[in-house]
């Protein structure tokens, strides 16, 4: 066995090969939590989620997702809601992880914050400006990017086009139009930290090198994250994190996903289009939400529409429906291993797409077998893959039953609507409003007439 995995520094699939035998370390930048995370934020959390469900199989895994907890846009948040930074942070950071759990998102070994993280930061700050590497100027540290001449390797970008293209003003304090910020100050009413520089707060790319430096080492295996953090994000890190580590590279390998449309339309807050996973699971279950995610190759474009949830709802049919009313014994299903060419599959740099058809051969195997010792085996398979996968936890009957994991039950929405009618005899109609704004909430729409009130799940 040998992982292949696509390293985004070499542009091409090669062999993966940790630095330190039966080891890896792998680093996925996380989410800047001002709000909820949006189905396009879900890619990356669940495609490196199997990518440490594969890793797991084979060597001892410390996988770090961080926490952007200071940001300019949480403070534009807390500004614009009159609310505290840590209710804000504390807020989504809660919903981050219950959306990703209720996508069979694993939690990760580390979940470093950054604000837990400023002395690390400030450490490297000083030793990046001690070797040169780094100025300070009007009470900001700025990377001097032309101290590095392997910048713009990850990002195949050439210094001298970006320059003669871009038009943006630069900073009179910054040496040079492409210095990134390390450092800068803060006023008093911004979050900020005593430094060597006066109080202030960390740009947002040195955040994820002191993060990485301090829970996985100078040098780590894997460093994943979306499309769009190739640049400048990700250069940035490398370029820092090498120099404050005497030229040792930052990561081994460079992991992207491709980017999520809908409707094959950018989402965008001025489109009205973004999805937030808070809201689609309240409807659509977590399961068919990760499998849809998965059912194209990680670095492909993902378009998202209806069909693409209906598409992975059946599939879910397929594979539920296959071992529905199976009872396999637990030293079966302790036993069982997940198909080879499955395995092989995933390893292979994550080529969920054949994975998933050789998930569907092993269902069609199911359905066709006699025997009943090879139908349990055959099941225990199926459910060992789902294991691996993040799929099939949930019992077969309940999935034909509809049931969602958070979803009002049938029982509860009757319930709410009777006390409604109460309310609404009563003449208390902002009881009534609310219990129907606490319905419409849980993804179910009302509606009065003669006959009394309908309900429906709407999405
Ligand atoms: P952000 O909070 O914007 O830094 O994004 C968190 C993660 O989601 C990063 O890894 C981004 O690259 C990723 N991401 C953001 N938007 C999308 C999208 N539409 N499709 C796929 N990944 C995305
Ligand atoms: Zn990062």
């Amino acid at each position: 066995m040998t992982i292949q995995l696509h390293d985004t520094l070499q542009g091409k699939k090669v062999p993966f090969e940790p630095l330190k035998e039966g080891e890896v370390t792998m680093y996925l930048c996380g989410p800047t939590v001002y709000n909820y995370a949006h189905i396009g934020n879900a890619r990356p959390a669940v495609v490196f989620d199997l990518l440490a469900r594969v890793l797991r199989r084979h060597y001892k895994l410390t996988f770090a997702r961080n926490i952007t907890d200071v940001d300019d846009k949480i403070n534009a948040a807390s500004i614009e809601t009159g609310k505290p930074i840590d209710e804000i942070t504390a807020r989504y950071i809660k919903a981050y992880n219950d959306d990703m759990g209720a996508l069979g998102v694993q939690p990760p070994d580390i979940e470093p914050r950054a604000t837990q993280h400023i002395d690390v930061m400030i450490r490297m700050i000083e030793k990046l400006v001690d070797e040169g590497f780094a100025y300070e100027a009007d009470g900001h540290v700025l990377f001097d990017v032309d101290s590095y001449d392997r910048y713009g390797e990850l990002s195949k970008r050439n210094l001298r086009e970006m320059i003669a293209g871009s038009r943006v003003e630069v900073a009179p304090y910054k040496k040079a139009a492409h210095d990134f910020v390390l450092w800068k100050p803060s006023t008093p009413e911004l979050p900020g930290w005593d430094s060597p520089w006066g109080r202030g707060r960390p740009g947002w790319h040195i955040e994820c090198s002191a993060m990485a430096e301090q829970h996985l080492g100078d040098t780590i295996d894997i460093h994943a994250g979306g499309q769009d953090l190739v640049f400048p994000h990700h250069e940035n890190e490398c370029a820092q994190s090498a120099c404050a580590h005497d030229g040792a590279p930052f990561a081994r390998y460079w992991l992207h996903n491709g980017f999520l449309s809908i409707d094959e339309t950018k989402m965008s807050k001025s489109l009205g289009n973004v999805l937030l996973v808070h809201d689609l699971v309240e409807t659509i279950p977590g399961e068919v939400i990760r499998l849809a995610l998965l059912g194209a190759h990680y670095r492909q474009p993902l378009d998202w529409s209806a069909e693409t949830i209906e598409s992975a709802r059946k599939m879910l049919d397929r594979l539920y429906g296959a071992i529905r009313g199976i009872d396999v014994p637990d030293e079966v299903r302790a036993a069982a291993k997940v198909p080879e060419a499955l395995v092989a599959a995933l390893e292979d740099d994550l080529n969920t797409p054949k994975a998933l058809a050789e998930f569907f051969a092993l269902a069609r195997r199911l359905n066709k077998a006699s025997d009943p010792a090879e139908i349990e085996s055959l099941a225990a398979q199926m459910y060992a893959a789902g294991e691996l996968m993040g799929l099939l936890s949930g019992d077969p009957e309940d999935w034909f039953a509809g049931h969602v994991e958070g979803q009002l039950s049938a029982d509860e929405i009757e319930a709410f609507i009777e006390q409604r009618n109460a309310a609404k005899v009563a003449r208390d109609f902002e009881k009534a409003d609310a219990i129907r704004d606490r319905l419409a909430e849980g993804g179910v729409t009302i509606q009065d007439g003669r006959e009394g009130t309908t309900w429906r799940r709407s999405g």
